[in-house]
């Protein structure tokens, strides 16, 4: 048997120590010998905070996903063992860690966010993105404007309360024409799998507030100034990238090109199932990958590793991804 001290300090006070222990409490000194050091046992603010050109970015983590490894089709444990390993990981059981980021542009003019959570969606080990927002010092009513790279749960969720009110009340939505359409094609969605329905239907709800301040993008382009649009399809019909330039400085906010920061990148071809296209997005991602590589174009992904943030070199047939490191300065 072990004694914690706390049961010690139970044994003294049942023994007729509560007098020593009562007079030492009086000298209001540090008692070393009875002292825990009590844990957090949660993880500090999930924001960060890096510039790219004059624009500042904050990084928002709504938290996490443990997701089963069924959901790639092309999956190969042994080998995908054997990546985790060689990258210092903890290999995954049949179980895939994913995070989920969001991301606040100041630009100087305008505060744009990209992308918003699961709010309370999809379970405990998520939802913080606006516990973060708060966190982060940003004020909803200061967002000019929401870009969504697509409109999955994990990306609207965070825009509008389960009562449906806005929750960034001067915002304009951005999204593009082909996912507004798709998500809202009730004769197709009648047919569809219940995943596809519940996203309908949670699409539908998240962005009715903004119906009246709504752009629809139909072309590659700037959406704003410094930002423009890259169509990436595949992922979903409507799934855009957006390319951040400032002081010949790019980022490209690729949404979700990659959901696996560990496989995806040697293996390209591993597309998930919530993919409604496949096969155009496994195109889609080795065309980013092959751009972002050859031109050191930095990227940032939303279930990349948090804060998302990094660069794509290629390596042999395939390529490497290499986290960028703390900004110490804006
Ligand atoms: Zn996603």
């Amino acid at each position: 048997m072990t004694l914690s001290r706390r049961d010690l300090l139970r044994s003294s006070l049942l023994t007729g120590g509560a007098g020593l222990v009562a007079s030492m409490a009086s000298l209001s000194v540090p008692m070393p010998g009875f002292a825990a050091a009590p844990k957090a046992g949660v993880q500090t603010t999930g924001a960060y905070r890096f510039s790219v050109g004059k624009f500042e970015i904050t990084a928002l983590l709504d938290g996490y996903i443990d997701a089963g490894s069924d959901l790639i089709p092309n999956y190969d444990p042994e080998v995908a063992e054997q990546l985790y390993k060689d990258q210092f990981r903890t290999p995954p059981v049949d179980k895939i860690r994913v995070p989920i980021n969001s991301f606040v542009v100041n630009t100087g003019d305008k505060i744009i966010l990209i992308d918003s959570g699961t709010a309370d969606n999809m379970g405990p080990t998520l939802g913080q993105f606006t516990d973060n927002l708060k966190a982060a010092g940003i004020a909803p009513e200061s967002v000019d404007a929401i870009l969504l790279t697509h409109m999955h749960v994990d990306h609207i969720s965070g825009i509008t309360s389960k009562e449906g009110k806005a929750h960034f009340p001067n915002a304009e939505l951005i999204v593009h024409k082909k996912d507004w359409d798709f998500w809202h094609d009730d004769s197709y969605m009648s047919q569809a799998s219940d995943f596809l329905k519940t996203n309908s239907a949670n699409a539908k709800a998240m962005s009715a507030p903004y119906s009246k301040r709504l752009t629809l993008i139909d072309k590659d382009g700037e959406v704003l100034p410094g930002i423009e649009a890259v169509a990436l399809p595949g992922h979903t019909p409507g799934h855009t990238g957006f390319v951040l330039r400032s002081e010949n400085q790019e980022v490209l906010i690729w949404g979700d090109v990659v959901h696996f920061t560990a496989l995806q990148f040697q293996h390209p071809e591993w597309s998930i199932a919530f993919d409604i296209d496949m096969q155009q997005a496994e195109q889609t991602r080795r065309r980013m990958l092959d751009w972002v590589s050859a031109d050191r174009v930095a990227v940032l992904g939303s279930h990349l590793e948090f804060p998302g943030l990094g660069h794509v070199a290629r390596e042999r047939d395939n390529y490497r991804y290499h986290q960028s490191s703390w900004q110490y300065q804006l």
